[in-house]
């Protein structure tokens, strides 16, 4: 008997019939013998329409109403499973984050969990029902107000409450088979990956895999919480994130192509080429809460001794971004802002890359072949990110995809539902 946390993404509660589905599946690991915590996101796109529909009211919503508005999603699916399992004769009870005890930090919008004290979970798996939780938010104590973790959220709940109740396996139910060589709504002939370590599943995480979210991989890292991808709509063993080594596999060169259509580049004109204005500028992104990508910085004009810097950002930060650069234009002296929104980024990662040369060479090439120009290019040790036009970005990612011999010759990738949004 082991205790599984089983997470049910928007696609796979998106209406009635898909919360019964899962209720089943949910009710079917209960009467193999196991103890059953369950973590449900919002139906569908709820995420998405509460975020149109408070645009519509105002453009800039109140962080923290914001955050009361968005919990209202996770309560909707985790309250319509609860039913649908006591339906079954399973005894189920759904909990908000804060009833849950996930417990964060003050950040509206993009809460970090700092603690988990799951009392009431416990009780409900001690009295042998199924407890179901609302990924996603929790409650910052010195406020007494809920929070949310930021998109995709609900995966970090799931590994946060495996690791506090120190649970066998946490498993990622979504509409693909597992984590693939690429996004399968782009790459039909991406391959499942059997199994994947850490740190390659962070940089794809960080590199736009949404499969899994960047925080829920970094909590999974710290406290080794073995993590199992994989879909609800089919039975076949999924992706296994975990550091344990398989030793009839080797480590392989290049895990996968990842692409993130979420960024902007922003680029300050004619800025004055002395030290200390790079640290001036950046000071006032970082001042605004906005975290930055890459950065590049041209060769300074020697008749003018100016010089253009370009960064990227999400570009759900543009506004706030050049905003806050705009109100220190006089004093950094830079001519003007350029902001372009139309930008996409790929990114090869491999943990085998760090000892293998060549495969910047290889990446470009394919690249040229394809006839995509590269706008940026960013490494670390076990990837590379390259900046192109948003509408070659797709195209970019088969090429270079096919380029590394990713491609399954034999099976097509399945995607069992969802929007892509
Ligand atoms: P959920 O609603 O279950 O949380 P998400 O939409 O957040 O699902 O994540 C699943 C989606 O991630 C897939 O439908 C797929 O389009 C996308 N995706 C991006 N990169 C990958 C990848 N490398 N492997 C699998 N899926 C990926
Ligand atoms: N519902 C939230 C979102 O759409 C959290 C999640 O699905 O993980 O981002
Ligand atoms: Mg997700």
């Amino acid at each position: 008997m082991a205790l599984i946390v089983q997470k049910f993404g928007g696609s796979s509660v998106a209406d009635a019939a898909s919360i019964k589905r899962v209720a089943k599946r949910v009710v079917e690991t209960k009467k193999a013998g196991h103890d059953v915590v369950v973590v449900v996101s919002a139906m569908g796109d709820t995420t998405d329409e509460l975020i149109d529909l408070a645009q519509e009211v105002t453009p800039l919503p109140p962080v923290r109403e914001m955050d009361i508005l968005l919990t209202a999603g996770e309560r909707i699916s985790m309250s319509l499973l609860a039913m649908a399992i006591t339906t079954l004769g399973v005894e189920a009870k759904s909990f908000t984050g804060q009833q849950a005890g996930v417990i964060t930090d003050e950040v509206y919008g993009k809460a970090r969990i700092i603690d988990v004290s799951p009392s009431r979970i416990k009780d409900t798996i001690a009295r042998g029902e199924v407890a179901i939780v609302a990924g996603f938010q929790g409650v910052n104590p010195s406020t007494n107000d809920v929070t949310t973790l930021g998109r995709g959220g609900s995966d970090t709940t799931a590994v946060a409450l495996a690791a506090s109740l120190k649970a066998d396996v946490c498993e990622i139910f979504t509409d693909v088979d597992g984590v693939f060589t690429a996004d399968p709504r782009i790459v039909p002939t991406a391959r499942k990956i059997g199994r994947i370590g850490y740190d390659a599943m962070l940089e794809m995480a960080a590199s736009g895999a949404k499969v899994l979210g960047l925080r829920c991989v970094e909590y999974a890292r710290r406290y080794e919480v073995p993590v199992h991808v994989r879909s609800s709509f089919s039975t076949h063993t999924g992706t296994l994130v975990t550091d344990q080594e398989d030793p009839s596999m080797e480590q392989p060169i290049i895990s996968g192509v990842a692409h993130d259509r979420s960024e902007a580049k922003i680029t300050v004109v004619g800025v004055p080429d002395v030290p200390g204005k790079a640290a001036r500028l950046f000071e006032i992104v970082a001042e605004a809460g906005v975290n930055i990508d890459m950065i590049v910085q041209n060769v300074s004009a020697a008749a003018t001794g100016l010089t253009d810097i370009s960064f990227t950002l999400p570009a759900t930060d543009g506004a706030t971004a050049t905003a806050a650069l705009t109100a220190d234009q006089p004093a950094i002296g830079f001519e003007s802002l350029q902001y372009d929104d139309t930008i996409g980024k790929l990114s090869l990662v491999g943990a085998g890359m760090r000892s293998h040369p060549g495969v910047s060479a290889k990446l470009f090439a394919a690249l040229s072949e394809a006839n995509v120009n590269i706008e940026m290019i960013s490494t670390s040790e076990i990837r590379i990110s390259v900046v192109t036009r948003a509408d070659q970005l797709d195209d970019a990612v088969r090429a270079v995809h096919t380029a590394f011999e990713l491609d399954d010759t034999e099976t097509e990738a399945v995607v069992y539902g969802g929007t892509g949004r």
